[in-house]
């Protein structure tokens, strides 16, 4: 993968129902300069989701047929759906532009194993599990099966902490927008400062 020189690579990771698309489109509506990493996913679409905005919604044979031809940076098995991020889509981003994905741990470890990429690697929690409860069942967009299966990947998720450089809980939007924030800017004077 190539480096983006002064570009920054913020991947934001969160167990289901934190908020972390909210954040996202924030992030992008204040700073033009970050683009969103659209993947492709095998899952099917929800009643909101607008194809090649929200995801590419491809099938599991043309999915595993562009795994098999290298096509990712990263991929993952998420509750039974596939999920991965294409090579193509990141190289034309980030030569002019820097980039957030909204991606898992997995995808998370694969991308960290390319070296020199200003990479920024945030996960965001809820205060308590009760309150993750509350927010999967009232954003009514799974089964109770569903819920109850995003739910519970809590405890194996958060596991993996330890591969990220931030951890923020998101217990007010706007004070969780504001520590993101100055992490990126921060970031980013840094960066000017070595290049300069
Ligand atoms: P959802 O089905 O709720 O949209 O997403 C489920 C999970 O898949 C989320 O944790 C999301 O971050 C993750 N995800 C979405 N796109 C990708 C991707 O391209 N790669 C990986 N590794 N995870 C992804």
């Amino acid at each position: 993968m190539q480096d983006g020189g002064k570009n920054i690579m913020l991947i934001l990771s969160s167990p289901s129902g934190v908020g972390k698309t909210t954040l996202t489109k924030k992030i992008q509506q204040k700073y033009q300069s970050f683009k969103i990493s659209v993947s492709n996913t095998t899952r099917k679409p929800r009643s909101n989701e607008v194809d090649g905005l929200d995801y590419f919604f491809i099938s599991k044979e043309k999915f595993l047929s562009l795994v098999n031809e290298g096509k990712f940076y990263e991929h993952a098995k998420i509750f039974e759906n596939y999920y991965g991020t294409l090579k193509k889509n990141v190289d034309e981003i980030i030569v002019s532009n820097d980039i957030i994905f909204d991606i898992d741990w997995q995808g998370t470890k694969q991308l960290s194993k390319f070296k020199n990429l200003n990479l920024i690697k945030i996960y965001l929690i809820t205060k308590n599990k009760e309150e993750l409860k509350n927010r999967l069942i009232n954003r009514n967009q799974n089964t109770f099966k569903e819920v109850e299966k995003r739910f519970n990947s809590f405890d194996a998720d958060i596991k993996h902490w330890n591969d990220y450089d931030y951890i923020i809980i998101n217990d007010n939007l706007e004070v969780c927008f504001k520590q993101i924030e100055k992490i990126i800017n921060n970031q980013k004077s840094k960066l000017i400062t070595l290049i300069n």
